[in-house]
């Protein structure tokens, strides 16, 4: 372990949307931020393929070329973006203390969490293959594509039921695949699925393998009860089984909620930690969208500057 210890006014934590727009607007207001981009420079963007609902592209965009030029514009206000991972953090003393990569210490004196969220997989070789080319976790960003076509979705919580209908809008046939023989969405979610006529459920039902070549062209399931196997022909292969908060290093220190998601007091970026701010889809797991994932970073930018000052003057 080296002793290097490094003061900084802004740490940003995390480089996606939330990340990069709070170093645009933080590098613009002077206050010269620092910004960690952690395992996965420009964040979950940078696994998808096209985007086309962010406002201001009229063509759509790639998305890790999206996130360069979300990084290009933060660098062009001077924000110092470097590579490394926050490993550990402290929030109990006047000054903020984080870790990189094990080794480094940096003190900051505010800092914004924006380390996102992560889909959770099935694990399947197939679903990593075809990932951006017919498999997706995010229906809002990527059902377009399989408009008039016919398409799965596996999971059956809130999330699940709620990509389900929004797909049976756009979509010829939506397959539900559901693991157990009831779902865990709400009631109301669950009566919307079941009235949708375009979507079908397999009860009891798990993915073996999605087939494809280059890009998606079936999934193989098992009813676990009849061990029956059959092939549903889709192009389209959806994952909605949850989010994961990337909060594991603010565990007992940042109130979390009980899915693991930083706690912010509404309508602001505002933790129970004093000059710790949270921005992006680290504190929602309500819209999850790069656009919401934007605003949220721009108004912890702007929360922090307004904190910084008082500190300054009080
Ligand atoms: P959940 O954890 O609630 O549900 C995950 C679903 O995926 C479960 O049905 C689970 O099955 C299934 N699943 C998990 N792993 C596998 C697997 N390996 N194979 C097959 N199925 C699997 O996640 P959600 O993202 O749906 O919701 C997260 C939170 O966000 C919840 O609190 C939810 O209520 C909330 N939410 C609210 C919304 C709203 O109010 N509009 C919209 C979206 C989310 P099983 O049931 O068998 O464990």
């Amino acid at each position: 372990m080296s002793n290097e210890t490094e003061r900084v006014r802004l740490l940003i934590i995390g480089s996606g949307p939330a990340g990069y727009t709070a170093a645009i607007y933080a590098a613009r207001a002077d206050l010269k931020p620092v910004l960690y981009q952690g395992l996965q420079p420009g964040g979950q963007l940078t696994t998808t393929t096209e985007v086309e609902n962010f406002p201001g592209y009229p063509d759509g965009t790639m998305g890790p070329e999206m996130m360069e030029h979300f990084r290009k514009q933060a660098e062009r206000f001077g924000a110092d973006i470097r590579f490394g991972h926050a490993t550990d953090v402290d929030f109990s003393g006047a000054v903020h203390k984080i870790t990189i990569d094990g080794s480094k210490v940096v003190d900051a004196e505010a800092v914004i969490i924006a380390t996102g969220a992560s889909a959770k997989w099935l694990g399947l070789e197939s679903e990593k293959r075809l990932n951006g080319f017919g498999v997706s976790a995010c229906a809002t960003c990527d059902g377009y594509f399989f408009r008039k076509q016919d398409v799965a979705i596996v999971g059956a919580g809130d999330t699940a039921a709620e990509e389900a209908t929004y797909l049976a809008k756009l979509c010829n046939k939506v397959y539900m695949i559901v693991r157990r023989d009831e779902m865990r969405a709400s009631k109301a979610m669950q009566h919307r699925v079941m009235n949708t006529p375009n979507i079908e459920i397999l009860w009891n039902t798990v993915t073996l393998e999605i087939l494809g070549d280059k890009t998606v062209s079936g999934v193989k399931v098992k009813n676990t009860k009849t061990a029956e196997e059959k092939i549903l022909k889709v192009e389209g292969f959806f994952v909605a089984i949850g989010h994961e908060p990337n909060t594991g290093i603010f565990k007992g220190q940042l109130d979390l909620d009980s899915n693991g998601y930083i706690k912010t007091k509404p309508g602001t970026t505002y933790t129970n930690i004093p000059g710790v701010f949270a921005a992006g889809d680290v504190q929602d797991h309500v819209y999850r969208q790069a656009v919401t994932a934007a605003g949220t970073g721009c108004m912890a930018a702007i929360d922090a500057e307004r904190w910084l000052a008082l500190k300054q003057d009080g």
